[in-house]
Parts: structure tokens; C-alpha cells; sequence
């Protein structure tokens, strides 16, 4: 695996890796330029375990799954019966599958602290970007079956390796699984928060059934313009609307994100922008958004790391890497729009 050291424990080979390897591509260490954004956050146990307790966190499992017959968990909306082993989009049917776990220091700095966020890695995807630099994982299929009760045990795991949280990557498709693991793990000692690493393309009615399960939303906000997103991410059109509404309800169930006295991630909402050649995201239109319609203080990590993977080299408009001249008009329209909480450091490599 590039970049990679992989292991075994209990069974279970995983890979140490030093990039983040979802679509965004990789992140920056955080270094936020927090004005506002400078109070601490709360260190408090997740929400999840009372959920546990009450045995409600299985119950919301058990619905997610019951979705899986007519499947409708992101918003492609396939309607395909995964149950009876048929595959939507995504191309993912009710097995499970994942391609890695491991502590991961590539994530930002408030949910790497020492010990590494505890990412899982899951195979397929329903947004199936061209420039998916995880594409051999997401759209090629790349991982093995695994059982629930094996990602439950992988959590605990990461626990015990020392990860700060539990980091599940691309887990649109595989909710009813992350759920039912947790509950899982939960009654095993799990007490990790849990970061559900998204595209940002979220159902809303999925993100109300987690509520109270998810700790640290991590989205990415790809596109201010559908044509775009139709484009280059699989014809989805309507993802800008759908993420502003998504980005909306996470921000509502869990606040901003402010890093406790330990400078460890709790809680809260952390939007990532990958900041693309030619001005095709529209960070423009991205920041002034957040800015009129979320706290001025939402984290906002603006990643400088593009690079034409995939069939990018198709696409002339984003054929290479951006320049230091796009990253900073990033940057500047972010401060301009009046965002406070920052993570800049990408751009400043240039
Ligand atoms: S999760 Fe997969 S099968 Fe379900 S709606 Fe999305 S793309 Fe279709």
C-alpha cells in the first residue's frame, strides 16, 4: 500500500498510513486562526453510550438496516432490496466490506493528538468522484467482508492502541453496520467519540436517525454549483442543496467544534473545502454561505492538497494541482466573508 506499514493484530491486517486516503484527498494538520473560535470545548463522554444504556442505540441500527430493503441511506436513492443481496450505486449489498483500519496521523491536529485518529476504512462509495484519490477503495472495490462484530472489534482496538476517536471514513452506505458496532462495542467499553467522515452529501432523514450516535461531524462542502458536482461526482446535481441542508442539521445536533483544554476534538461540526484548480468548487459562493447561514466560528479547513488522481487527467479544468495564487484567494474570500475559525495551513506551504 503507498505510503504504508501494515500490521496484524487480532487477526486483522491494517495499514499504518501517513495521508488521508478519502476523496478529499489528503489533509492538512490543523492550525486553526481561531478569533472567536478560541473558547474550549467540553470533554464529556459521547453520547452514544446512554444511547447504549437505554438500548435505543441498537433500535436505531435496526431501522437503519430495515432501509437497506428499499435502500434510501444516501441520496441516490436507489430503492435496490440490499437485503436480498442486490447493489445500488454505491455498488455495496448488505455484506460489509472494509479495506483498512489503523491509527491515523494525517487528520487534523485535534483529532490526531498523540495517539492517531482510529480511522476505518470502508470499500465503495455513493458519490463516485473523478478525482477520488481512494478510488481503488471506493470505486474499485478494494477491502474484504468483514462481520459487524469484527469492525466492533476493530474499534475496540483502536481504543486500545491509543486512538482519540473513532474515524469512520466514507460511512454513508454502511450506517446500519457503524451503528450496530457501536452498540456492540459500546457494551465491550468503547468511549471513544465517533467522527462520521463524509462527503457531505447526507439524507437528511439519515442524519436525524443519528443524532445522538455521531460525536464529530467531519464533511467535506465539494461544490457551491450542481453543474459541477453533476460533472465531475456522477451526475449529482443537486449535491450543493443537499449538503447546505445536511451541513445545517449536523451543525444543529452537534455545535461548533472547539477543541477541549486537552486539544482534543469532542464534538462539533468540521467542515472540510478542497480547493480546486480553476475555481470549480466555488470556494466563493462555499464561504459566503457558511458565513450567512452557520456560526461565524464553524471550524473550516481549507485543503490546498489537490492533485489529478483518478480521470482527473480527462477533465482539462482540473487536469492539475492548484496554484498558491488559487489557495490564497481561498483564504482571503474566507477571512473576507467574516469565517473566524480557519485552518489554513495547507495554503501556506505555498
Ligand atoms: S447507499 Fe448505495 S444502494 Fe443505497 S441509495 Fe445510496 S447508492 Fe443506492
Amino acid at each position: 500500500m503507498k505510503d504504508g506499514v501494515c500490521f496484524v493484530l487480532s487477526g486483522l491486517t491494517f495499514n499504518l498510513v501517513t495521508s488521508c486516503t478519502r476523496c478529499s484527498q489528503k489533509s492538512g494538520h490543523g492550525v486553526a486562526q481561531t478569533e472567536e473560535g478560541a473558547s474550549v470545548g467540553e470533554k464529556k463522554e459521547p453520547s452514544y453510550i446512554e444511547l447504549h444504556k437505554t438500548g435505543k442505540l441498537k433500535e436505531k441500527g435496526q431501522e437503519l438496516w430495515q432501509i437497506m430493503e428499499s435502500c434510501r441511506l444516501c441520496p441516490r436513492e436507489c430503492g435496490v432490496n440490499r437485503l436480498d443481496n442486490q447493489m445500488g450505486f454505491c455498488r455495496a449489498s448488505s455484506l460489509l466490506e472494509i479495506s483498512s483500519f489503523q491509527p491515523h496521523f494525517g487528520e487534523e491536529d485535534s483529532l490526531v493528538g498523540n495517539g492517531g485518529s482510529g480511522t476505518i476504512f470502508y470499500t465503495h462509495c455513493g458519490l463516485r468522484c473523478v478525482f477520488c484519490i481512494n478510488w481503488r477503495i471506493n470505486q474499485g472495490g478494494e477491502g474484504q467482508p468483514r462481520s459487524i462484530k469484527d469492525m466492533a472489534q476493530m474499534m475496540l482496538d483502536l481504543q486500545a492502541m491509543g486512538c482519540h476517536n473513532i474515524n469512520v471514513v466514507t460511512p454513508t452506505h454502511y450506517s446500519p453496520h457503524i451503528v450496530l458496532a457501536l452498540d456492540i462495542a459500546a457494551e465491550k467499553g468503547l468511549k471513544l467519540p465517533v467522527v462520521y467522515n463524509t462527503c457531505g452529501w447526507e439524507r437528511l432523514e439519515i442524519l436525524k436517525k443519528l443524532e445522538g450516535v455521531v460525536d464529530i461531524y467531519l464533511p467535506d462542502f465539494k461544490y457551491a454549483d450542481g453543474e459541477m458536482a453533476a460533472k465531475y461526482s456522477s451526475d449529482a446535481l443537486a449535491y450543493p442543496e443537499i449538503t447546505k441542508a445536511a451541513l445545517i442539521e449536523m451543525n444543529r445536533q452537534v455545535g461548533v467544534a472547539r477543541p477541549a483544554d486537552d486539544g482534543l476534538m469532542h464534538r462539533g461540526l468540521m467542515i472540510r473545502h478542497l480547493v480546486m484548480p480553476n475555481r470549480i468548487g466555488g470556494t466563493k459562493q462555499i464561504v459566503d454561505w457558511i458565513a450567512a447561514n452557520l456560526p461565524r466560528d464553524t471550524y473550516f479547513n481549507i485543503m490546498s492538497q489537490y492533485v489529478p488522481m483518478h480521470k482527473a487527467s480527462q477533465y482539462p479544468k482540473i487536469s492539475r494541482k492548484i496554484t498558491g495564487s488559487e489557495c490564497r484567494e481561498a483564504v482571503a474570500w474566507a477571512k473576507e466573508a467574516g469565517l473566524t475559525n480557519l485552518d489554513i495551513q495547507g495554503c501556506s506551504l505555498f
